[in-house]
């Protein structure tokens, strides 16, 4: 899939609307706690200024529900994007009102603006027309560069994009590389190709496990979604978390991947907890000896060597999801365990945005993978082998 490319835009001395993902987490003081989201923006916000246009960004941040809520403003962003762009940037008061139409109207060559939060406007996530065709008349051209919430039917993401002629739209330079990076991994894999799948339920990966199925040589199935392939498999799963009315999905992905010859692996051992507490008395126990009562929150010991044996040979590994409760220290063990040895291997590494990016970073093997996802709810959609709303406009005709 080929997306219209920032760099067919006739871009010089334009007005330029890019949508970025600037939905960054905050500590209690309004402190910027990551920046990552910025700074992967930064490299398309630089090339329209390097072409001399006058630049409007737009993000939503966290979720105000369609209401002005001071705590979710932007204004943070501003101040990182300032030192980041080395350049002052300017916040409009709001989205589409007075001051920011004003603001976009007066804009020069060279100078940025930042919309307020997209979702202080009730109509973003209702993809309202009427808001699509506001934002876009601020500006002539419109880059999206919001990979995070390109899976989202938003005004700012999907609706805007029906305003501008294949001309006068691209995706930046982040969204193609994410775009690019997942197609070439699931469609041209160098082999043995390898999915690591963990995370809370099964409910929220199946579509991803059936789409991979077929592509991958190995699956290694790990966090509270064992538990329900567990259970169909006949053992005592104690108080684990598990979805009953999943246990006939579970034995078809494992008949599939029998046919398919791709091997499954599930949890051997787990540490076994009294209670869902960070302090609650725990027990390493095969999967057979669960005691009744107590739950599963992460892969045990002898789980984490048999999937480095399995991982061994692996050339190009994709991972989805923690294998614990890893925001608990107890149970971030296996998780942490798997992260270092698949950092450690010489092969492709590609980490789906989310929760399973935090817990990389925690480690501090965030540069030793080969590529972190800046979406996981994106990343996930593409695993499920979707056309994300975001993008579909943008593709090559
Ligand atoms: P997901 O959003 O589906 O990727 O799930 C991520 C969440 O799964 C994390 O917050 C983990 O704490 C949670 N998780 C991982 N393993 C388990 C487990 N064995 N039991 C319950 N929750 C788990």
């Amino acid at each position: 899939m080929e997306l219209l490319n920032i760099k067919d835009l006739d871009l010089e001395n334009k007005k330029v609307f890019i949508r970025c993902d600037f939905n960054v987490p905050m500590d209690e003081h309004s402190n910027i706690s990551d920046d990552r989201r910025i700074r992967s923006a930064i490299a398309t916000i630089n090339y329209c200024l390097d072409q001399k246009c006058a630049v409007i960004l737009a993000s939503h941040l966290g979720r105000p529900k369609g209401e002005v809520v001071e705590k979710f403003s932007l204004a943070p962003v501003a101040r990182r994007l300032n030192h980041l762009l080395k350049r002052d940037v300017v916040i409009a008061k709001d989205v589409v009102g007075e001051d920011a139409i004003a603001k976009a109207k007066a804009l020069k060559s060279g100078e940025v603006l930042l919309l307020e939060n997209l979702r202080y406007e009730p109509g973003e996530t209702n993809n309202d027309e009427e808001l699509s065709k506001k934002l876009a008349s601020m500006a002539e051209y419109y880059v999206n560069d919001a990979f995070g919430v390109s899976h989202r039917a938003h005004s700012s993401v999907e609706g805007i994009t029906k305003f501008f002629d294949n001309k006068h739209k691209a995706a930046g330079f982040l969204l193609s590389k994410e775009i690019q990076f997942f197609g070439k991994i699931i469609e041209n894999p160098v082999r043995p190709f390898a999915a690591i799948v963990g995370g809370s339920k099964v409910s929220g990966k199946l579509e991803a496990l059936v789409n991979l199925l077929p592509k991958v040589d190995k699956i290694f199935i790990g966090g509270g979604m064992a538990f329900t392939f567990l259970k169909q498999l006949g053992y005592d799963i104690g108080a684990s978390l598990v979805e009953d009315d999943l246990l006939g999905e579970a034995q078809k992905i494992m008949d599939e991947a029998k046919k398919l010859g791709v091997k499954f692996y599930l949890p051997v051992d787990v540490i076994a907890a009294e209670k869902f507490e960070a302090d609650s008395v725990i027990k390493i126990v095969t999967a057979q000896e669960i005691p009744h009562e107590w739950m599963g929150l992460d892969i045990g010991p002898a789980t984490v060597r048999l999937y480095r044996e399995g991982l061994n040979d692996v050339q190009t590994v994709l991972w989805n999801g923690p294998m614990g409760v890893y925001e608990m220290d107890r149970f971030a063990r296996g998780s942490s365990k798997i992260a270092n040895f698949v950092a450690d291997s010489y092969a492709t590494t590609v980490v789906g945005g989310g929760d399973t990016a935090d817990l990389v970073q925690r480690v501090g093997l965030g540069e030793e993978m080969t590529f972190i996802s800046t979406g996981g709810g994106a990343s996930l959609e593409l695993l499920e082998g979707k056309v994300l709303p975001g993008v579909a406009q943008l593709i090559k005709e």
